[in-house]
């Protein structure tokens, strides 16, 4: 464990759901909303916003962006996963890189951080219309086409 002070880079993805704003960005498995022009921070009922090591918690990336694909693709078999524990609905799906900051533990597939904010997007259908709005909510750069792989 230790505390990050240049920022990580990973890749991780995520569900784009129509939030009460504009099109939101949110987490795959955990129901969180990540807010726009502002870290997201992490949040254990144990821990709170530090990720410990020994447990699951912090905002978790992958190290290579074919990590975080497989990680959709291998959801997408299990569950219906436009449908999955989530009231909205989703428009769309986004892969990209991500920073992260604060504590932070790191391990041999990605890393876990206190603080997380979207670096850039790629949404894996294209959408040119989606990909703007999600770039001028958050202001990033959103491509509406995929990473080449
Ligand atoms: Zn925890």
């Amino acid at each position: 464990m230790n505390v990050v002070q240049e920022p990580l880079l990973g890749w991780r993805g995520w569900q784009v759901v129509e939030g009460r704003h504009g099109p939101a960005l949110a987490s795959w498995w955990v129901d969180a909303v990540w807010p726009a022009r502002r870290p997201l921070e992490a949040r254990c009922g144990v821990h709170g916003s530090r990720p410990a090591a020994h447990h699951a918690c912090g905002i978790h990336a992958f190290s290579a962006r074919d990590e975080a694909l497989a990680y959709l693709h291998r959801t997408h078999d299990s569950v219906p996963l436009l449908f999955c524990r989530r009231p909205q609905r989703a428009l769309a799906v986004a892969i990209g890189r991500v920073s992260g900051w604060g504590r932070a533990v790191t391990h041999r597939r990605g890393w876990r951080s206190e603080f997380a904010y979207p670096y850039d997007l790629f949404l894996l259908e294209r959408d040119d219309g989606l990909a703007r709005a999600v770039a001028d909510r958050y202001a990033v750069d959103v491509s509406a086409l995929p990473p080449i792989r």
